[in-house]
């Protein structure tokens, strides 16, 4: 029996032993997925062999640190410096990033989109900038404060604070900071994402499981809008794919995994 496990701090909240469990179960892979409460991401590698896992995921705040601690980094993941998925590979730590590609498949049914703006400038945006970069579309980040945009402006998107923002056209907009995960927030003062969803055509977040203010305020509007649930679907298969090593298809993973979110 191989053991799986999410590593983050919080960790209660996360979906993913339901998840992981519900293809192990039902494709009859021999293997369990359990949560590990950590607090220092120092101690992410000595942790992981401790307990003998065969895998993991990675949730906040420790992405950055699961990097760091890989033997090898693989993909996309070293575009970005942010691994959300763990491999044992004959005892070498071997990290990828499944987040961005997840999020891909999220917005598929949106279709052709080549102007996004994100709102945020955390690990979620920099998956996420990065890989839109790669697709040749148009990224606008927008954030509260300014430390965090250099990079964006290094990876040739336009990035702003709410102090010189001036809004533009907009095929998606996308909420990847935590404003309205634990409290009601908007991601921005009001009368600035009033003025972006007045001109943009979809709406995204990266929260899931609630709708958040920013995403209440799209409904209003009328605008199509998703919350987080299928990039999370989307990274949980993608890691199941890697987690099991192609002995199970996609297609159902995909099916058992989906299964998990009505229970
Ligand atoms: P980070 O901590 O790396 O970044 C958070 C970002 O949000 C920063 O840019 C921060 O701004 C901004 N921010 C935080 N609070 C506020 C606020 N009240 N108002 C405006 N801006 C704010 O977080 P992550 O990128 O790792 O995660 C972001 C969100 O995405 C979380 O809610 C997480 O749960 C969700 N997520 C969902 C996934 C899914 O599968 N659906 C996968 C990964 C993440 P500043 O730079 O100024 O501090």
């Amino acid at each position: 029996m191989e053991l799986f496990a999410i590593f983050g701090d919080p960790v209660e909240h996360s979906r993913s032993p339901l998840m992981h469990n519900s293809v192990f179960k039902h494709l009859h892979y021999p293997a369990c997925y359990t949560r590990v409460h950590l607090k220092e991401g120092s101690k992410l590698k000595e942790t992981f062999f401790n307990l003998a896992l065969s895998g993991a995921n990675v949730t906040v705040p420790h992405k950055e640190d699961a990097f760091n601690a890989c033997d090898e980094v693989r993909g996309f993941a070293k575009n970005i410096g942010v691994v959300n998925t763990l491999l044992n590979e004959n005892g070498r730590l071997i990290g990828y990033n499944t987040d961005a590609d997840g999020f891909m498949y999220a917005i598929e049914e949106f279709g052709h989109v080549e102007n996004i703006l994100l709102i945020g400038a955390g690990g979620t945006a920099k998956a996420l900038a990065s890989r839109f970069i790669q697709d040749n579309i148009n990224v606008t980040v927008l954030n509260r404060s300014e430390k965090r945009l250099s990079y964006f402006k290094e990876i040739a998107c336009l990035a702003f604070t709410w102090d010189d923002f001036e809004v533009k056209k907009y095929d998606l907009v996308v909420n990847t900071t935590s404003a309205g995960l634990k409290d009601e927030e908007l991601p921005a003062p009001l009368e600035m994402i009033e003025d972006i969803l007045n001109n943009t055509s979809f709406a995204a977040d990266a929260i899931y499981g609630k709708l958040t203010p920013f995403l209440k305020l799209a409904k209003e509007k009328n605008i199509t809008f998703k919350d987080g649930a299928d990039m999370l679907l989307g990274q949980g298969v993608l890691a199941n794919e890697l987690f099991t090593k192609g002995d199970l298809t996609l297609k159902d993973i995909k099916t058992h995994m989906q299964k998990s979110f009505k229970l």
